[in-house]
C-alpha cells in the first residue's frame, strides 16, 4: 500500500498540538518545529528511524506525541521504533542520522563541479 509518507516531503509539517498553538514561542513549541524540520528533510527510512527515536526516548505515550508533532501515522512510527531495536545500538543510529545530515549536499555539489 502507498502512503504519502513514503515521498520525501516538501512542505514542512506544522505541529498542531496545544501547546505550540497556545505558546508558539515556548522551548517545546521550537523543539517540535525543529522536529518537523528534520522530518522534512529526511527520507524515508531515516524520517521513521528519527521519529521512532524520539518517540522511543519519550516513552509512554511517545508514539502518539510524535504522531501528532508530526502527522506521521502511528503505525509508521512504530515501525521505525522497531526498525531502530533492529539496527542493534547507539553506533548505527549515529551513521544514519550523519548520512542525513550531510552526505547528500557533498555528493550533489560534486556533480555539478
Ligand atoms: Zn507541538
Amino acid at each position: 500500500m502507498m502512503e504519502t509518507e513514503s515521498k520525501r516531503r516538501q512542505v514542512i509539517h506544522a505541529c498542531e498540538c496545544s501547546i505550540c498553538e497556545q505558546h508558539p514561542y515556548s522551548r517545546v513549541a521550537k523543539e517540535h518545529r525543529t522536529i518537523n524540520r528534520l522530518v522534512a528533510g529526511a527520507h524515508e527510512r531515516q524520517r521513521r528511524l528519527l521519529v521512532g527515536f524520539l518517540a522511543h526516548q519519550r516513552g509512554r505515550g511517545g508514539v502518539a506525541l510524535l504522531a501528532r508533532v508530526t502527522g506521521l501515522s502511528r503505525r509508521t512510527i512504530l515501525r521505525g521504533r522497531r526498525e531502530l531495536q533492529q539496527a542493534r545500538g547507539p553506533a548505527n543510529v549515529a551513521r544514519i542520522r550523519r548520512q542525513g545530515g550531510g552526505r547528500k549536499r557533498v555528493e550533489k555539489k560534486a556533480q555539478r563541479l
